[in-house]
Order: structure tokens, then sequence, then C-alpha cells
């Protein structure tokens, strides 16, 4: 199933969305109607995933509501930096002999279809499109083997980035952390819809221009070795998202020096079985 958070007619809810219609959870009995934290409550993502049917229920067409970032607060957002053989490539540093991580605050996310407005002091702005693992399960030492218990479902994130003030700091905190610099959703694809979430297509245009053509095979660390090696180190919550990396195409590696975010482009990610998050950024 498909899990979006939703403005309809002003009210903020959770819905399935089926087709081209979403069903609110406030319509269903034992589901929340509106709560900040529920993918942080392993038994309410258990009743979340115990509705089988939903045809009982009313709908509203996806078109009269606007979808909103899907995890409203989440407790850690967890990234991987040079996880793809393609983008170490491109990059031309040697492949990292264990997960490179660092963090980027709650307050980096946005919406969807959300318009990214960046200060005009930003100089090189960038997109990084990735597979995001929201977990399901507590868990600290998380066997590789026994990983996708701990999973609850996918998404989508840009991983937008300002090159100027990653590369000047040394290290990624100040220029991945800006308000907006995390645009996501357009909602959570549960794990029972990915049979296997290092077989799926991952492409980013900005503009019309397909910049990015990948595939998650192309993972250098795969997503059970993600969870493994990131809850050696700290424990690992449901509402947690996992950022796992971006493939080759960002705009700082391109020769031309012309394919960095400009005031008014857009950017579109798409994940197979997933959909896809489009963001129009404006500097202001
Ligand atoms: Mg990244």
């Amino acid at each position: 199933m498909k899990i979006a958070r939703f403005v309809y007619r002003g009210r903020e809810s959770l819905g399935f969305v089926v087709d081209d219609e979403i069903v609110p959870f406030y319509e269903i009995e034992g589901l929340p109607a509106y709560l900040s934290y529920p993918f942080a409550d392993e038994d309410m993502l258990e009743s979340i995933l115990s509705i089988k049917d939903l045809s009982p229920y009313p709908r509203i067409s996806l078109k009269n509501v606007d979808l909103i970032n899907p995890i409203k607060y989440p407790g850690k957002i967890i990234c991987l930096g040079l996880n793809y053989w393609s983008h170490v490539e491109e990059s031309g540093r040697d492949p990292p002999s264990d997960i490179i991580l660092f963090m980027k605050p709650r307050t980096a996310l946005a919406g969807p279809y959300e318009v990214i407005k960046v200060p005009k002091y930003v100089r090189k702005l960038d997109y990084e499109g990735e597979l995001v693992v929201v977990i399901g399960k507590r868990g600290r030492d998380i066997p590789e083997n026994d990983a996708y218990k701990y999973v609850f479902g996918y998404t989508i994130l840009n991983d937008v980035s300002a090159r100027d003030f990653q590369f000047r700091d040394g290290q990624w905190t100040r220029g991945k952390s800006f308000d907006g610099f995390a645009p996501i959703g357009p909602w959570i694809v549960t794990k029972d819809e990915i049979s296997d979430p290092n077989d799926l297509y991952i492409r980013t245009w900005l503009n019309n221009e397909l910049r990015q053509d990948g595939n998650t095979s192309d993972m250098i660390f795969k997503v059970p070795e993600i969870l493994h090696r990131i809850s050696k180190v700290m424990t690992l919550e449901p509402g947690d998202i996992i950022s796992t990396g971006t493939p080759s195409g960002v705009g700082i590696f391109d020769k031309s020096r012309e394919k960095l975010i400009k005031n008014g482009d857009q950017v579109r990610i798409e994940i197979e079985k997933i959909g896809y998050i489009q963001n129009k950024f404006i500097f202001i």
C-alpha cells in the first residue's frame, strides 16, 4: 500500500493512496486521523498494515488534495555518501571501504511538489536523487539476513546540496542542511510492494534533461548491509529515514559546469514502483 500525508480543505491527515484517489485514515476506525508521530509507534504501524480491504471507505480524488512530506517528525534522517559505484567513479574518489554517514535536520524536509526557496548566496546548488528506507521496527545490531523485518517501506528523497558550502566546510552538514534541502515523497510504499529495493530504476531530470539514469543495484552497500552497519552505531527506531546515496549524473561533475540548479529550475526524481517528486527551486 501507499501511505501519504495530505491537506484537504485546510485539514492535514494521512491516507492510503489507491490509483488516483486517497482513503483518509479518519474514515477508518482505529487509525490516527491526525497524529504527528504515527510512524514512531510500532503498534500504530501494525494497525495501518492490518487494513486489507479499502473498498468500504469514502475516497477523495488526489486532484483535490495537496500531498505533503509523508513523515512529519522523523527521529533521524540518516544519509549515505558515495554509495553508488557510478557516483564514486564520476567523483574521482576511491570506493569507500565502509559506509559514509551524515545526517540532515528535519527542518530540511519539504513536500514532494513544494517550491523550494534557496538563499541567493548559495552559488552551487545541486540535486541527488535517492531511494529512502523508512524504518518500522526498533533495532540495534541488526543482522543482515534479518534486516527487512525492520523496514516499513520506501520513498524518494532529493539530497539537495550546496556544493560551495559542502566542499568549503570539509564536511557535509551545512551544505546539505538548509531548510527545504530534503524534498521527500510522494508517499511511502510499504515493503510488501517492493520485493527487491536493490533492483529499481532511479532517474533524475533537471528541467527536461535526463541527468541521472541509474539502478539501485549499483549501490556499493545494499539495503540489508546499510541497516546492519548503521545499527552497529545507533539504535534504529520506527519512523527513522535512511537515504541511501545517489547514482552518477549530479550537476557538479558535469564538465560544462552548467548543470547545477538555477533560479526557476525544476528537478524531478522518479523511482520505479514508487512514483516521482518534482520541485521547483527559487532563489530569494
Ligand atoms: Mg546524497
